[in-house]
């Protein structure tokens, strides 16, 4: 991701203008939540789309003392651009980057056995501990080691790679499969396991820095989750985690992007017309269309075919027709705002646009998704960067 350095003078053809300043507010509003636990910044898939780099700076200005990344590579990246904040990356396949991680400086997450040898290869030839964290899988049923043998195993061996100095066991660690459904039993469960978990390792001689299971859910509705650290995704980009839980602003978050585009032509057709591949949408009347020149390429999911919202020249647009690779239509209904009016897919919403959320609904997916499949010829527009 290209990281623009000031706001363009010259009009786009979209744009995804990221402020964080929100973004500082939202870290924050969750280290206010979180209280005694310290909150990591969760920069995965390039910020979730939002720009990793500017995003896990603004999140250290604003207090947040751990990143986390799913890859090494993207830990490899922030360490790269000159972040020296404690970072875990989770997400590992045999013959990865273990070496690089080790002398980053950067701790890396072990689910198996396999792993747990690979980082010890690759302490002995850095000639320095590895810093790992054991993850258990309480119940999620993902990434993560399975409780007793197998979670006995691993502990087992990483305590006699800690006494050989070749590793040191800076986490222990778990995820939730249902932290955004309030009440669902297997958040009990998950719970009581990771206590398990944890005091078998403790037990054995585990001495860990960060004891952690929640994400931004648990952070912001189960305090009783928090342990030593919360790892805050989503909330960090002012996205509720499930609209069930509560809006944004319901937590005092507030949307980090804003995704907007400008109408590349507007022109009148007849009742009858047929609009974009497949003639979905076939004009009612006489209208006026307006084109907007992104698509699928940029990240606008093809489901939002004939139901994505739009907000041009103070109005709800509705998607008509297709989106197609690079461009989509609205029926303007006879309006003619200037060719260039600015169209905002979505935003925080206090314009009168559509939000993520909005978007989500309208594709039967998640807000998580729309951020993050904003694609790389989208340019990100950092604003309110200084303190
Ligand atoms: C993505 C991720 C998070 C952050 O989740 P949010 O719901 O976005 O807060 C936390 N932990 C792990 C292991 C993840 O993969």
């Amino acid at each position: 991701m290209s990281e623009t350095a000031a706001v363009p003078t010259a009009p786009l053809r979209a744009r995804a203008e990221i402020d964080l300043g929100a973004l500082r507010a939202n870290v924050r509003t969750l280290r206010a939540r979180a209280k005694d636990a310290v909150v990591m910044a969760v920069v995965k898939s390039d910020g979730y789309g939002h720009g990793a780099v500017p995003c896990a700076r603004a999140a250290v200005e604003a207090g947040a003392g751990w990143l986390g990344t799913a890859t090494p590579e993207e830990a490899l990246a922030l360490r790269a651009a000159g972040l020296d904040t404690p970072v875990l990356c989770w997400l590992w396949v045999p013959g990865g980057p273990w070496r690089q991680a080790i002398e980053a400086g950067i701790d890396v997450s072990l689910s198996g056995m396999w792993a747990l040898r690979e980082a010890v290869a690759a302490a002995r030839e850095a000639g320095r501990p590895a810093r790992v964290q054991l993850k258990a899988d309480t119940g999620l049923g993902r990434n993560g080691c399975q409780p007793g043998d197998d979670w006995a195993e691993l502990v087992g061996a990483a305590l006699r790679a800690e006494a050989e100095g070749l590793v040191k066991v800076t986490g222990l660690w778990s995820h939730f499969a249902c932290a955004d459904e309030p009440g669902h039993p297997s958040i009990a469960a998950q719970l009581d396991r990771f206590r398990e978990m944890l005091a078998y390792a403790e037990g054995q001689g585990v001495r860990p820095e960060v004891r952690h299971i929640a994400n931004s859910p648990a952070t912001l509705t189960l305090p009783e989750t928090h342990f030593d650290l919360v790892r805050t995704g989503i909330a960090l980009y002012g996205i509720s985690p499930s609209p069930e839980l509560g809006t944004p602003a319901d937590f005092g978050l507030r949307p980090v992007m804003t995704l907007s585009s400008s109408l590349a032509l507007v022109k009148h057709v007849p009742g009858g017309h047929g609009v974009s591949y497949g003639h979905h949408y076939v004009t009612p009347g006489e209208t006026t269309l307006g084109l907007v020149p992104v698509g699928y390429a940029d990240g606008i999911p093809r489901h939002a075919s004939g139901t994505g919202p739009v907000l041009v020249d103070g109005k709800w647009r509705t998607v008509a027709g297709r989106v197609a690779m690079d461009q989509f239509v609205v029926d303007l209904g006879g309006d003619e705002p200037p060719v260039g009016s600015e169209a905002v897919l979505f935003g925080p919403g206090d314009r009168g646009e559509p939000t993520a959320e909005d978007w989500a609904q309208a594709c039967g997916t998640i807000a998580y998704e729309i951020v993050t499949r904003i694609g790389t010829r989208v340019p990100r527009v950092y604003v309110n960067a200084v303190v």
